[in-house]
């Protein structure tokens, strides 16, 4: 066992160093046909195994043909960029490979995702009483979040199903998820009330409350309000005080997605802009997004930690055989065998510290503003939907259909960029998240694009 697995980490040595050299030096992939690729790579699995140097071959030319999402031509999700002591983290759980359910098979893992949620905790004045756990996305961080806060409204849910009337709200621009949530936790996708925004992309606080009111009358039930720190179109942040005093007056849960941009809880400059965080009852963010952290890695805390229980807590004598509670961290969670998605996150924080990880995302916050004022400068070639503080830029070029734009950037394998829309504009978005790019990488951005749109189309 030991002699191949040292063999082939050597191959993966080999692979690795060939795929990082590949990360700046060649876009992010020349684009294939999808009818074509099962055949092109050889994917297909076959009764009967293969050469050591045949595998090898298939293998690297699969890999190097695979979307790089690392260099500083992708900008088209709100992940890019890798942290190196992240994936240096990330890379060792999979060789230790514990599952992060008891203390008894994670051992010294368990109290590093739990100094993790300590840490956070207190970065945002949680109580003492605040629980959490590593989840596998900010999808699943807005499920539990809704799942309890449903059980905190009504615990008999949990056994007699039926979630009857129960409300729930969130932005038109939050996060799909919230939709899909609501299906799975038996709430339903009609009882999700999607409120207007403003140009910025920020919820009405006036027709939210208007809303609830109106459902109050109808008999109906609301329980819980989704704020997004950074909707994923505008990077917009919800007015979070605001909020507050409607969850309060109305006794609903007020959950703070902050998937995209809740990293911004490290930063001094830029924690105005999420006052009132410590009044939420949960509150997620995704290291895998803006600190480059390998996906996936997401940060769930809830303010007091009955509640986290109430719902996820289950008796399993076959698991849960040594040691307290608190240090078994499957009671906490959704999944059995939990991967350790906790490691990464701190190797990146131990290294370089709450204060280079403040550094990072105010690199980030700086390079947007680089990239709105070069749109203002050019104000004859460009037009720009976003606004101040926000880490996606959007805008459009000259008069190009912004589809057709980001499409053929891909399809031409010059750089990857999504489009998006709000408010009947459909546009580019340039987002910056990845830290490891500089202003040069930014003004890049934009000449490439613009010497491409001139050229072709
Ligand atoms: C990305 C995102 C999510 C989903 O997070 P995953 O980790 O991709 O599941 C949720 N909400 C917002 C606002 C996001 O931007």
């Amino acid at each position: 066992m030991s002699e191949k697995l040292y063999k082939d980490i050597s191959t993966f040595k080999v692979l690795a160093d060939e795929l990082i050299s590949e990360f700046n030096s060649k876009a992010i992939s020349i684009k294939h046909n999808p009818l074509e690729v099962l055949k092109k790579f050889d994917i297909s699995l076959d009764e009967n195994g293969i050469s050591e140097e045949k595998f090898i071959k298939i293998l690297r030319n699969i890999v190097l043909n695979t979307p790089k999402t690392s260099g500083n031509l992708f900008f088209n999700q709100l992940f890019g960029g890798l942290n190196s002591k992240a994936a240096l983290g990330d890379l060792l759980a999979v060789i230790l490979n514990n599952s992060m359910a008891t203390y008894k098979i994670s051992g010294p893992m368990v109290e590093i995702e739990k100094e993790i949620l300590k840490k956070v905790s207190s970065i945002i004045n949680y109580p003492k009483e605040y629980g959490g756990t590593i989840a596998t996305g900010g999808s699943m961080c807005n499920f539990m979040a809704l799942i309890i806060a449903r059980d905190k409204k009504n615990n008999t849910i949990k056994n007699k199903g039926n979630s009857g009337k129960l409300i729930c709200y969130a932005s038109e621009n939050a996060h799909y998820s919230i939709d899909k949530n609501a299906s799975f936790s038996g709430i339903g996708r009609d009882n999700v009330r999607h409120i207007n925004t403003n140009k910025k992309g920020e919820i009405d606080v006036i027709e939210l409350e208007k809303k609830i009111i109106e459902d109050k009358k109808n008999g109906l039930n609301p329980f819980f309000v989704n704020i997004s720190i950074g909707t994923t179109v505008m990077g917009a942040i919800d007015p979070i005080k605001e909020i507050s005093i409607i969850c309060k007056k109305y006794d609903l849960w007020m959950h703070i997605d902050g998937s995209y941009c809740g990293s911004i809880i490290f930063s001094n400059q830029y924690k105005y802009l999420i006052e009132g965080i410590n009044e939420s009852d949960s509150f997620c963010f995704n290291p895998h997004k803006t600190l480059g952290a390998p996906l996936s890695s997401s940060v769930f805390l809830v303010r007091n930690k009955k509640h986290l229980s109430n719902s996820f807590s289950n008796k399993a004598e076959y698991l849960y055989q040594t040691d307290d509670d608190d240090y078994n961290l499957g009671k906490f969670s959704f999944e059995c065998g939990r991967r350790n998605n906790s490691l990464k996150f701190w190797t990146l924080w131990k290294s370089i510290g709450t204060k280079g990880i403040e550094k990072m995302v105010d690199h980030n916050y700086e390079l947007s503003h680089y990239a709105r004022e070069y749109i203002k400068k050019n104000s004859d070639k460009y037009t720009l939907y976003s606004y101040e503080n926000s880490l996606s830029i959007c805008f459009n070029y000259k008069n190009i259909d912004p589809i057709k734009l980001c499409t053929e950037l891909y399809n031409k394998n010059k750089l990857m960029v999504g489009y998006g829309n709000h408010k009947n504009n459909t546009f580019v978005r340039l987002v910056t998240v990845n830290r490891e790019n500089t202003k040069n990488d930014i003004l890049n951005f934009f000449k490439t694009l613009e010497d491409f749109a001139n050229e072709n189309l």
